[in-house]
């Protein structure tokens, strides 16, 4: 019998006898498998993180923040080990894998240490005492794309505040999860804090969102199955909050000189195909004056001519693999419906690639209509859209005109009109000239695309209820 949840600081067995292959993309082959896990799993665990909860909330946050420092550290002691198992479950390019998918949950662990510093517990409000207390029990429900960053972001806010966690990983990529289980045993995380469960999403999942010890869920993942969630957690009243789908557009102003309107399309090339497409924050609608939509076309297809789909253990490779053969469907459906609706096939391919793995040309429509299937849907795959505006209104307009809001970018030879345009979409996080990613802020969804934040001390206030003394 295998023993593969880890429920109260023990390796155990599953209740379920049932398990669940899982598939390398890039060979197509089976590398293991986990079980999966019952309603039954879930009650043991959520037993444990309710037994384990009085006293790690009662834990000094200094000595809880300690023990995410640890995990920190030991989480880089096995990058290079963490890493091989998402090239080898998701098909992340290993030089991305590396710093994009475990250095990212490095950091995600880290800024939760740096906010826990400077975070308000507790303050005084005239006569009153305001004081942020663990939520609870939380349930982390994750996706497969960045396996351990998902986890982490949630993990590192949930733990420095004093909450104890039941995760359930994604089934698709669940190996990245069980090795930080392996770190969280490792640093000696008192039993119960984290406990990690596999399985089915309806059953597994939806155990996790209707039951009634579980205070919170915190949920990332596409927006039916957030739906499902908010529902299912409406009938216990429990706190949800969601991340879900996006589709963020790179708005690219009239002003750009050449060479800096070269160096845009290249960035939102990047930020498009990272991971494969397979990215909530991907930049998938390229907006540019009609004016220059020619010059548009023929940098984006120079740029993505560097992305030829191939081996992610290849440390040139840019362009891995499909999370799945479904995915990859999926994809390729959506390219079909660019075409059939008229979009212009600048570059890629309506076939996949010959031979073995889940492979997708990396593919590039101009003239896309803002309301076409293609500029209005989350694709989750390596295609980009280039769609034309005639003003500035018109951009902001076609970049908000989507039920999403998650990210977003603007490009300007004027700093100040950049952040007047940023400012005027409704996305979470805008990249103004190529900004970097700061592990610090706010990260999260307007709109359909969720509410809650990650993040910081944006992510350590989403796990805490305020409450008030009056002295
Ligand atoms: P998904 O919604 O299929 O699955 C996410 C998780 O939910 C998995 O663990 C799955 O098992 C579980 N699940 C499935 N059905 C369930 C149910 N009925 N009840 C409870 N849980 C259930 O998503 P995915 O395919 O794993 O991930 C891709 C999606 O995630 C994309 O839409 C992407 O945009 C989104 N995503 C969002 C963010 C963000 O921060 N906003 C980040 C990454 C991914």
């Amino acid at each position: 019998m295998k023993c593969d949840l880890y429920v109260d600081g023990t390796w155990t067995a599953s209740a379920s006898a049932e398990r669940i292959d899982v598939v390398d993309p890039t060979t197509e082959e089976r590398i293991g498998d986990v079980p999966a896990g019952s309603s039954e799993d879930v009650d043991l665990a959520v037993a444990a993180a309710r037994r384990a909860l009085p006293s790690w909330s009662q834990t000094e946050p200094n000595v809880r923040a300690e023990f995410v420092s640890r995990l920190a550290d030991e989480l880089e002691r096995r990058q290079d080990q963490i890493t091989d198992i998402v090239v080898a479950e998701v098909g992340t390019p290993r030089r991305v894998a590396r710093w994009a998918q475990v250095g990212l949950g490095i950091v995600d662990l880290r800024e939760a240490v740096t906010a826990a510093e400077n975070f308000p517990f507790e303050e005084a409000l005239r006569n009153s005492l305001i004081v942020r207390e663990p939520v609870g029990v939380i349930g982390c429900i994750t996706p497969w794309n960045y396996p351990l960053h998902q986890i982490t972001a949630k993990l590192g806010a949930a733990l420095v505040t004093g909450c104890t966690v039941v995760v359930k990983a994604s089934e698709v990529a669940p190996f990245t999860a069980r090795a930080l289980a392996e770190a969280v045993d490792a640093v000696g995380i008192p039993a119960g804090v984290f406990n990690l469960v596999h399985g089915y999403g309806p059953i597994v999942g939806e155990a996790i969102a209707v039951h009634p010890d579980i205070d919170m869920v915190s949920f990332t993942g596409s927006n039916s199955v957030g739906k499902r969630v908010l529902e299912l957690a409406a009938g216990t009243v429990k706190r949800v909050s969601v991340e879900l789908g996006g589709k963020s557009a790179a708005v690219l102003l009239d002003d750009l000189d050449a060479d800096d309107f070269a160096k845009a399309v290249q960035h939102t090339v990047r930020a498009c195909f990272m991971n494969g497409g397979q990215s909530c924050n991907a930049q998938t609608r390229m907006v540019v004056p009609r004016s220059r939509l020619a010059e548009s076309e023929e940098l984006a297809a120079e740029a993505v001519a560097a992305y030829i789909p191939g081996d992610p253990t290849d440390g040139d490779t840019k362009l891995g693999p499909m999370v799945t053969a479904a995915q990859r469907e999926r994809v390729l459906g959506y390219i079909r419906t660019g075409v059939k609706e008229g979009a212009k096939l600048v570059a890629g391919s309506v076939d996949a690639p010959t031979g073995t793995g889940y492979f997708v040309e990396p593919t590039v429509f101009s003239e896309v209509d803002p309301d076409a299937t293609i500029a209005q849907e989350e694709i989750f795959g390596p295609v980009l859209s280039i769609i034309p505006y005639d003003t500035p209104g018109h951009a902001v307009e076609i970049a908000n005109g989507r039920i999403f809001g998650i990210a977003g970018a603007v490009w300007s030879s004027d700093p100040e009109r950049a952040k007047s345009v940023a400012r005027k979409l409704r996305a979470t996080q805008i990249e103004v000239n190529g900004g970097k990613f700061n592990g610090a802020a706010p990260f999260g969804g307007f709109k359909q695309s969720g509410h809650g934040r990650e993040g910081g001390s944006f992510g350590l206030e989403e796990f805490t209820e305020i409450k008030s003394l009056q002295l």
